[in-house]
């Protein structure tokens, strides 16, 4: 393997976004090191449905969910804040696999192509078009060029003094495994006054609840199990939910400051993938295909370069900030609209009135905040 000196690609965080893209580029004899701060695996807040959007690219990289047990994810349920339900089937389905597996298959197809480097970036410079990149423990890498898959808020967004760490979120997210009855072939979207829960299956036959709710409605019982039986349990199906299912965790998982801000695309010549490069509302259930399809983006565009051994980091830049535009921008727009029409009760009233009256209407948003698939 190669020393820490130097790489064509280094890419900070491997979460799905990072993993993706080290695979991508990988595939096509590019020196890719990947930095990731945490070992494989381990679990990550979030409702671990995805969408087969990404299937049939995942697919052409090697990448089979299903050869670890993913569940197979075709009906959608949502309930408002007293529980009345609207039933749909997903337009493109999905598939249920928790955190722990997923990133531990990408982990395992990567590790002989990657060079993997567990620690924490805390710099990163770029001087005479050239990248220095200093870790806690293992020193300086160079790289000519570097792609940021931190993730939603990492020290690096505070190193590179990014806009929205500048502002205090109010939204926080928990997550626990279950043992509980679930039909498999469903992800479901419970509503509680301040939030909103997701329950669905994943690959080893348990249930992942994941929710997302205010710091204001959370700390009126300022206990996790408080807030789940007193809050969240008005509707009927959380409570049917947390007075049956086994926990699985010592304790749930739990994080805080989560921004849906604008990010850019690009900053200080550090192209950003997944989340570094904005989060979308989790109630739309593709943050995971959005992360997945940037580093395709990513690692298409910068392989046509890479290939001609010809590289214009002025014309790359621009042509993945137009592209990740054009891809992302309108889905987390729909995203923002439909988390400001879920979280208000009187237009979430009329919201799900009006889609028991037309119940096309639900797949037809789902539609918006997703993409087509492609190979
Ligand atoms: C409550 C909630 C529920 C969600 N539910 C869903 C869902 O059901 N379906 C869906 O598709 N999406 C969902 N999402 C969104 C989804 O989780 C993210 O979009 C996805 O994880 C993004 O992947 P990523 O690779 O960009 O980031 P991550 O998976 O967060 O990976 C970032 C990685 O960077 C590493 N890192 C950070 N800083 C450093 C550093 N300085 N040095 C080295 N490593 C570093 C971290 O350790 C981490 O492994 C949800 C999100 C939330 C908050």
């Amino acid at each position: 393997m190669m020393t820490k000196n130097k790489w064509n690609v280094v890419i900070i965080g491997g979460g799905l976004a990072g993993l993706t893209a080290a695979l991508h580029l990988a595939n096509f004899n590019c020196l890719v090191c990947l930095i990731e701060k945490n070992e494989y695996p381990n679990h990550k807040v979030c409702g671990e449905y995805v969408s087969n959007e990404v299937l049939p690219y995942l697919k052409s990289l090697g990448v089979n969910p299903f050869s670890v047990g993913a569940k197979e994810i075709s009906k959608f349920k949502i309930t408002d804040s007293v529980g009345k339900p609207i039933t749909a089937t997903l337009p493109l389905g999905g598939f249920g696999i928790s955190r722990f597996a997923f990133d531990q298959l990408l982990y395992e197809t990567i590790k002989n192509k990657v060079y993997v480097v567990f620690d924490t970036v805390e710099k990163i410079n770029f001087e005479k078009n050239q990248f220095e990149i200093s870790t806690q423990k293992k020193g300086v890498f160079k790289a000519d060029f570097v792609v940021g898959a931190f993730g939603k808020r990492s020290n690096i967004d505070s190193f590179l003094n990014r806009k929205f760490m500048r502002q205090n979120s109010p939204w926080l997210a928990v997550k626990a495994h279950y043992d509980y009855d679930f039909s498999e072939d469903t992800v479901a979207l419970h509503n509680f006054s301040g939030g909103y829960c997701g329950l669905s299956k994943t690959e080893n036959d348990v249930v992942n609840a994941c929710y997302l709710t205010t710091f204001k409605s959370f700390k009126k019982y300022g206990k996790i199990a408080e807030f789940q039986k007193q809050e969240m349990s008005k509707n009927p199906f959380l409570n049917e939910f947390f007075s049956k299912a086994k926990p699985l965790f010592k304790k749930p998982l739990t994080i805080s400051q989560i921004s849906f801000q604008k990010k850019n695309p690009v900053e200080n010549h550090i192209f950003m993938v997944g989340d570094s490069a904005g989060l979308i509302h989790p109630l739309c259930g593709n943050g995971m295909a959005m992360a997945i399809k940037s580093a395709q983006i990513f690692s298409e565009i910068f392989l046509k370069s890479f290939q001609k051994n010809n590289f214009n980091r002025a014309l790359i830049e621009a042509e993945y900030i137009k592209s990740w535009k054009n891809e992302f921008e309108s889905r987390l727009k729909t995203g923002r609209l439909i988390q400001r029409v879920l979280m208000n009760p009187s237009t979430s009233k009329v919201g799900f009135a009006m889609a028991k009256v037309v119940p096309s209407i639900v797949p037809m948003i789902i539609k918006k905040t997703h993409g087509n698939t492609t190979p």
